[in-house]
């Protein structure tokens, strides 16, 4: 699932190659992608792009009226997108004019006057949504965030943490509590910051909050570098390298040699090193429980 580092990597490249341009058409390929109606897509055709903006995992495509734009239509209108699990947005210099075909893996395109975007999903299952809105805090997943990752500072963190009783892995991934961490950046932050997934967040002690908050910061402002740098949008999907734990179960923690473990739930799983963040402890897993009995 792309996280803040990919949206923000997205955003900066559509910031680069759609500002000034204007929309030239609009495709909607897929039957659910769009979550609001009214305006419907073909208000954006006609319109600039002004500009890209993230809230948490939702990127946000600003639009400004054009040349041949109705009197009385709204200033600004915004696509807002959110990628799911298997989303992705994948620019291209040379976009096709034909319409993408129903129910195939492109939900929706987006061609301007030099190339254009697909927003694109994998798989079956059909989560991504998009909405064309004049405020973004209309669509409710948005209006729902807490304050996002990068803003955070200590104190701040503490504050929020501090009201917290859950385990550390669910509240940093709550995107009502901190927005734009999802279940891949959390194993990295948790391993780097030597934390037990299961740590109660409020619980947490100064030195913990040390190092969590620098976990946080290092992870996330190293990973935008990564997707910047790799011009996220003309891949085919995330990419991501470097991971220490993450989906790396099985393969040697790369600090200590000892043996990722996970924890799998009845849709996803995730992964920690037990030596480096649990003493050595192996945590309750239903999988493994049920091996035991
Ligand atoms: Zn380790």
């Amino acid at each position: 699932m792309p996280e803040l580092p990919e949206v923000t990597a997205l955003a900066a490249f559509l910031t680069e190659h759609a500002t000034g341009q204007r929309i030239v058409a609009v495709t909607v390929a897929s039957l659910n992608v769009m979550s609001t109606y009214d305006p419907p897509a073909t208000a954006l055709v006609g319109r600039v792009v002004t500009g890209t903006g993230r809230h948490g995992k939702f990127l946000d495509l600003v639009t400004g009226p054009g040349p041949d734009t109705p009197a009385g239509a709204p200033a600004e209108l915004h696509l807002l997108v959110h990628l799911a699990r298997a989303g992705w947005l994948r620019w291209s210099d040379n976009i096709s004019a034909a319409p993408p075909r129903m129910g195939g893996p492109i939900a929706l395109r987006i061609r301007l006057a030099t190339g254009g975007f697909d927003i694109t999903e994998a798989g079956t299952k059909k989560s991504v949504a998009a909405a064309i809105v004049v405020d973004p805090k209309s669509v409710p997943g948005v209006a729902r965030l807490g304050p996002d990752a990068l803003s955070l500072d200590r104190p701040k963190l503490a504050e929020i943490l501090g009201r917290q009783s859950g385990r550390i892995k669910n509240t940093i991934t709550d995107q009502t509590v901190i927005a734009g961490i999802g279940n891949a950046y959390s194993d990295e932050i948790l391993h780097t910051a030597k934390l037990s997934p299961f740590a109660t967040a409020a619980k947490l002690s100064p030195d913990e909050l040390d190092r969590l908050f620098d976990a946080m910061s290092s992870v996330l402002d190293s990973a935008v570098s990564k997707s910047v740098g790799a011009e996220a949008a003309r891949l085919k999907g995330e990419k991501r390298t470097g991971l220490r734990v993450h989906a790396r179960t099985g393969l040697p923690c790369p600090v200590c040699g000892d043996v990722v473990a996970e924890v799998s739930f009845a849709d996803r799983s995730f992964q920690y090193c037990p030596t480096c963040q649990t003493g050595g402890r192996l945590l309750a897993d239903r999988r493994r429980s049920r091996l035991v009995k």
